[in-house]
C-alpha cells in the first residue's frame, strides 16, 4: 500500500485526502503549516463538477446545512441595468447545486471529515514543509515543526497542495520567484443583512474596470438574515503598497465605488456593516509545462493558481484532487497514474488560467460598458442573439462544468468508472 504524502491542509489537499480514502488509496499524511487551523477567509463557490465529487465522497450534506444553494448569477453594469441572468445549480438542471458557502465552514466540514475517516493523526498542523528531496527509496518532506524542530516525513508519492505560494512547487521549478500581480487590488469582507432578490442568488457588477461581487453564505434561520460575502476590485491606486490578506478599511476604496447605483440593493450599507475589512493584490501563476517530477506532483492553487473569476479556485482544487484518486487507482504504475492525472487536469486549468487573464465570464460586464458606458433600456440594443449565453457556455466547457459533464458522468447508472482498491 502506497503512503502519501499531501503537503498543505487547506480545500484542495484535505479533499484529496478524502479522494484518495474513498477509492482505497494508501496510506495518508496531510501537513499542514499552520498550528491552529482557524475559519479563516470569506466567501467562495463550488461549481456542480465539484459538488459531484463532494456528494460522492458523502460531504454534500453537512455542507448544505451550512452553505447557500446558489440559484441564479447575474451581471449588471455599475447603472444596475441587468446584462445577464442564469439559473445556477439545480436551477439550471444540474443534478447537484452549486455553493456559496464560507471557505472557513468548507475547511471545517473537510478537516473533521478527514479527522473521522482516516484518524486524527492523518492531519499534522504546525508541520511546515522546507523542502523536499527524492530518492530511490521514496520521497522526503523537510518539515519544520511548530516547536521549531526539524524531521523528515517520507512516502511514495507527495501531493504538493500547498497553495499560491507553495514550496513544493518551489522544489520543483526553483527558479520560477513569486506569483505575478496584474496591479488589481481587491477588498473582501461579509457581512449580515437582510436577503436581496430570492436570497440566493450571486450577482457581478462593474465597468471597464472595476467590479462588485455580492452573494449569500449563510442564512440564519430565526432572524432570516443572511451573511453576505463581497469583494471589491479597482486597479491599486497609485502607491497603494497591498498587504494580502491584511486587514484593510472600505476609506482605502470604497470613494471609487460610491457612484454604484441599485435602486434595490444599498451595497454601501452591506460594506459599511462588514466587522472585517481584508485586502489582497490580485495575482496568479503562469502555467507550468508539467505539475509531475518523479514522485511528486502538484494540486489545486500550487498546481495552477488562477485569478479568482468564474468560482474555479477550490472547485478546480477539488477535481484535481479526484481526478489523481481516480487515476491511482486506475494504474498500478505510480508514472502511469501521475501522467494520467496530469494529461487530464492541466489543458483545462491551463486554459482557465489564460481565460481568467482577460476576466473570464465576467468579460461580458467590460463589453457592455465598452459599447453602452451609460447604461442601457434593453440589452438586445448591446449585444447580439445568443451572445451571452455563447460566451457563458464556453467558459463552462472549458471549465468542465457544463451540464452534459456533470450530469452525465454521475447518474446511478452511469458510476465513475473506479476500482475500489483495498
Ligand atoms: C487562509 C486562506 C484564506 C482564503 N480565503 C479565500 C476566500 O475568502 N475566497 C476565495 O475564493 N479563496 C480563498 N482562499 C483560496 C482558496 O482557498 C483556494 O484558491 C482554493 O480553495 C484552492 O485551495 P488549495 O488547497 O489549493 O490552496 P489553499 O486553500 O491556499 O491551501 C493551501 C494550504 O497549504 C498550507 N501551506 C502553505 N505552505 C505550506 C507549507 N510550506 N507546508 C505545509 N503547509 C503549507 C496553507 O496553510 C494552506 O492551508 C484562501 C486561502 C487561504 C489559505
Amino acid at each position: 500500500m502506497a503512503r502519501v504524502v499531501i503537503g498543505g491542509g487547506g480545500v484542495g489537499g484535505l479533499a484529496a485526502a478524502l479522494c484518495l480514502h474513498h477509492l482505497g488509496i494508501g496510506d495518508v499524511v496531510v501537513l499542514e503549516a499552520a498550528q491552529n487551523i482557524e475559519p479563516l477567509g470569506v466567501g467562495l463557490n463550488i461549481l456542480p463538477n465539484a459538488v459531484r465529487v463532494l456528494r460522492d465522497l458523502e460531504v454534500l450534506d453537512q455542507l448544505s446545512v451550512q452553505a447557500i444553494h446558489t440559484s441564479e448569477l447575474r451581471y449588471y453594469n455599475c447603472h444596475g441595468d441587468l446584462i445577464w441572468a442564469e439559473p445556477r445549480g439545480v436551477a439550471a438542471g444540474y443534478i447537484v447545486p452549486q455553493l456559496s458557502i464560507h471557505r472557513g465552514d468548507l475547511h471545517g466540514v473537510l478537516l473533521a471529515t478527514v479527522r473521522d475517516r482516516l484518524g486524527y493523526q492523518a492531519v499534522l498542523t504546525g508541520a511546515s514543509i522546507t523542502g523536499v528531496a527524492e530518492d530511490e527509496t521514496g520521497v522526503h518532506a523537510r518539515v519544520e515543526h511548530a516547536d521549531g524542530s526539524f524531521s523528515t516525513i517520507s512516502g511514495d508519492l507527495m501531493i504538493g497542495a500547498d497553495g499560491m505560494n507553495s514550496t513544493v512547487r518551489a522544489a520543483l521549478w526553483p527558479e520560477e520567484g513569486a506569483p505575478a500581480r496584474n496591479g488589481v487590488a481587491m477588498w473582501r469582507g461579509t457581512s449580515w443583512t437582510e436577503p436581496f432578490l430570492d436570497g440566493r442568488t450571486m450577482i457581478v457588477s462593474g465597468d471597464d474596470v472595476r467590479r462588485i461581487v455580492l452573494y449569500p453564505v449563510r442564512a440564519d434561520g430565526r432572524s432570516g438574515r443572511v451573511m453576505v460575502n463581497w469583494v471589491a476590485a479597482q486597479p491599486a491606486p497609485g502607491g497603494l503598497s497591498l498587504r494580502s490578506g491584511g486587514p484593510s478599511d472600505p476609506e482605502r476604496f470604497w470613494s471609487s465605488f460610491d457612484v454604484w447605483s441599485f435602486d434595490w440593493l444599498d451595497i454601501s450599507a452591506i460594506i459599511a456593516a462588514s466587522e472585517q475589512v481584508h485586502e489582497y493584490p490580485m495575482e496568479d501563476r503562469d502555467p507550468l509545462p508539467r505539475w509531475t517530477c518523479g514522485r511528486v506532483t502538484l494540486l489545486g492553487d500550487a498546481a495552477h493558481a488562477m485569478y479568482p473569476m468564474g468560482s474555479n479556485g477550490a472547485t478546480q482544487a477539488v477535481m484535481d484532487g479526484w481526478v489523481l484518486a481516480r487515476a491511482l487507482a486506475e494504474h498500478d504504475s505510480h508514472d502511469e497514474a501521475l501522467l494520467a492525472y496530469e494529461t487530464e487536469r492541466r489543458p483545462i486549468t491551463t486554459e482557465l488560467q489564460i481565460k481568467n487573464r482577460s476576466m473570464g465570464p465576467e468579460a461580458v460586464i467590460s463589453v457592455a460598458h465598452e459599447r453602452a458606458p451609460h447604461g442601457f433600456v434593453n440589452v438586445n440594443d448591446v449585444f447580439t442573439p445568443g451572445e451571452l449565453a455563447a460566451i457563458s457556455q464556453k467558459y463552462a466547457v472549458v471549465g468542465n462544468f457544463d451540464i452534459d459533464s456533470v450530469n452525465r458522468h454521475s447518474g446511478p447508472e452511469n458510476p465513475p468508472e473506479v476500482r475500489r482498491k483495498t
